[in-house]
């Protein structure tokens, strides 16, 4: 077992499913799931309470638990291995796009960032007909997730940090030396540093946590922090996939009665089933069972129980391009991992016995701009209404107000130690190999791309057809060169610019030239379509919005149409924040465990 763990208490026997009354089902144990069900079963003690889970429970495995291993995970069996249909804006390239398949779902696979957005960002929420959804109630609940330590030092303040809540988050205590380049560079070029940036102002260059356990530095996640605090009237079903949500009609509307699995199984919910299966997948379990577009039904041999247009639309994610960078002789980064074995082998040891070790690495280091920073609101601005006017989404129209709003990131610019580009790290073969690198990762905060997910098939386990529509508008891919050549500017200015010798990728040979012209912005462009990928935030899919527009679920989590079945994970983010998300799905877990408690259905 991996040091410091708390263990995880599973259901000891597949007997327990057939207990006729349990109050509550939550179909997948990710992020929102886990932490959903442990605080329900802590506040309806008298409720057994059953979560299931499609993936295994993996409390052992390094691969999640040690941060300087992130990543590894990824095409693995903790993946679902979601792919896009060929993206017909970004040169017809197929993205993957990884979901956790394991208890704790993408939290047991994602990159530990924990961060937050701006205020008005949340505002938003309410303000698109979603009444108390907004900075005050969010950053409430997002406090009550979290036990952060290192506030009022070198490294962080005391603002829009909880220190109470089971998951753990802290800021990295290794710092790579040419890490420490960053903030005077960014700060060089006219950003303040922001050593605040999760109470509600994020603009700036920051140090910000991750969430990892601070004393044994072992990946924090909601399997390992929530779960572990659970009532014993919570019932944990692992390697357990729902088909469907069985219905019944109630006078005009639908009611939940339970679950069947895929093995046929029934399990009935005498109060409510809650689906927390992540972006990708509750919109297609809600479609399996009946709610969604007549068209998609129908097309997948899928008798409809209620009409609801807006189930699987509205998908939104943030996209990422990144250049790196080979350090001087004497830096060394996160790469001497990957090309010294006995190294690699000696830190992991260390590691092991709790010791200070390079594998405690997660990235810290970031930037949030505006466009005003980086100097492109008259080019930028416009775009953006351009793509507004082309729309009838709420969303869309909601997020032009974020164009001209000085407090909204636009751009984030991450510093990743090591290489993390798109043209693979020099092979053992290669005179390159062995040298060390850092990454700078712009992701674009605002896209105005609308995508959408739907199943193809009425069989649960045909993978659905995902299309994010990466690039669909002018926007979009303007937003990521723009962002491109900022980060060319922070990597080409002092005092970051001393400390690398040369640009890997893309190189200063293959775009050269820090200005603007015509045809250096159609190569970074070209760069953008070539390189580009997802920062892995897909949100939206079952939208917390009215009806009329275009809404899945209300601002109960419920969703329209039915009594008691709500949907509870990132894909009832209406619109996208500046930040990674997990931090909002949590807090979206707290706010409605405290919802059902008060008011189950
Ligand atoms: C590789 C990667 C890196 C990321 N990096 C970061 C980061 O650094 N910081 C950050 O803030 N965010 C990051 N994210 C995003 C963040 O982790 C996710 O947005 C968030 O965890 C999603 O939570 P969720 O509850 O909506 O879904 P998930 O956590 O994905 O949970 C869904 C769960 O439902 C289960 N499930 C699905 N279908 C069924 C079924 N039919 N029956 C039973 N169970 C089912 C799944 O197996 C899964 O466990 C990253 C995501 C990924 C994938």
């Amino acid at each position: 077992m991996s040091p410091g763990l708390p263990r995880l208490r599973l259901s000891p026997s597949r007997s327990f499913v057939y207990l006729p009354d349990y109050a509550q089902i939550v179909v997948g144990g990710g992020t929102a799931g886990a932490a959903l069900a442990t605080r329900l079963s802590l506040g309806l003690e008298h409720a057994c309470i059953l979560l299931l889970e499609a993936g295994p429970a993996a409390p052992d495995e390094l691969k999640i638990n040690v941060p300087g291993m992130k990543g590894s995970t990824l095409g693995t069996v903790y993946d679902w291995n979601f792919t896009t249909v060929p993206q017909t804006h970004v040169k017809d390239r197929v993205f993957t796009a990884p979901r956790g398949k394991v208890l704790g779902g993408s939290s047991a696979l994602n990159l530990m960032t924990w961060d937050r957005a701006s205020e008005g960002e949340y505002d938003a929420w309410e303000e698109l007909g979603n009444p108390n959804w907004n900075w005050d109630s969010m950053i409430h609940y997002m406090k009550k997730v979290e036990n952060f330590t290192g506030a009022n030092t070198p490294t962080y303040g005391s603002e829009g940090v909880g220190f109470k809540g089971p998951l753990q988050t802290v800021i990295n205590r290794f710092i790579p030396e040419q890490q420490l380049l960053w903030i005077p560079t960014v700060e060089g070029l006219g950003v303040p540093k922001n050593l605040e940036s999760l109470g509600g102002n994020p603009i700036g260059v920051m140090w910000q946590p991750s969430s990892v356990e601070p004393t044994h530095y072992h990946r924090s996640y909601s399997a390992n922090s929530y779960l572990p605090i659970a009532g014993s009237n919570l019932v944990v079903l692992t390697n357990t996939r729902v088909a469907k949500i069985n219905l019944v009609k109630s006078g005009k509307q639908q009611r939940a009665t339970g679950v069947t699995l895929s093995d046929g199984t029934v399990i009935n919910a005498w109060s409510e089933v809650i689906l927390s299966a992540g972006t990708i997948q509750s919109p297609g379990l809600l479609e399996l069972s009946g709610i969604g577009q007549a068209s998609v039904l129908k097309k997948a041999g899928i008798k409809q129980k209620i009409e609801l247009p807006g189930v699987g639309e509205n998908l939104q994610d943030h996209v990422r391009v990144q250049t790196s960078y080979q350090l001087k002789p004497g830096f060394t980064s996160f790469d001497i991992l990957r090309y010294n074995a006995t190294y690699a082998a000696e830190q992991l040891q260390l590691w092991k016995d709790n010791q200070f070790s390079r594998y405690d690495y997660t990235g810290s280091a970031y930037t949030f701009v505006n466009w005003d920073q980086i100097g492109v609101s008259s080019t930028m601005v416009p775009l953006a209404k351009k793509a507004a006017a082309a729309s009838k989404s709420v969303t869309v129209h909601k997020q032009l107000e974020y164009a001209r709003d000085k407090a909204v990131p636009q751009v984030e610019v991450i510093f990743s130690d090591g290489y993390t580009g798109s043209k693979g790290y020099p092979p053992a073969t290669s005179p390159l190999f062995g040298i060390n690198l850092f990454s700078l990762i712009i992701g674009i905060m605002h896209p105005f791309s609308r995508g959408n997910v739907h199943i193809s098939s009425s069989d649960p386990d045909v993978k659905p057809t995902l299309n994010p529509n990466y690039f669909s508008n002018e926007h979009d891919i303007q937003a990521a060169t723009e962002a491109i050549k900022f980060a060319r500017r922070i990597a080409t200015s002092a005092p970051l610019s001393g400390a690398w010798v040369s640009e890997y990728e893309p190189g200063l040979d293959v775009i050269p030239g820090n200005g603007t012209g015509t045809a250096q912005d159609a190569a970074w462009r070209n760069f953008a379509l070539d390189t580009s990928a997802s920062i892995f935030h897909p949100v939206g899919t079952c939208a917390m919005l009215p009806l009329a527009k275009g809404g899945v679920v209300d601002a109960r989590l419920v969703v329209h149409g039915t009594k008691n079945l709500r949907v509870v994970d990132a894909s009832v983010i209406p619109l996208i924040v500046s930040a990674h998300i997990q931090t909002a799905v949590y807090g979206i877990a707290e706010f409605a465990a405290e919802m059902i408690i008060k008011r189950p259905c």
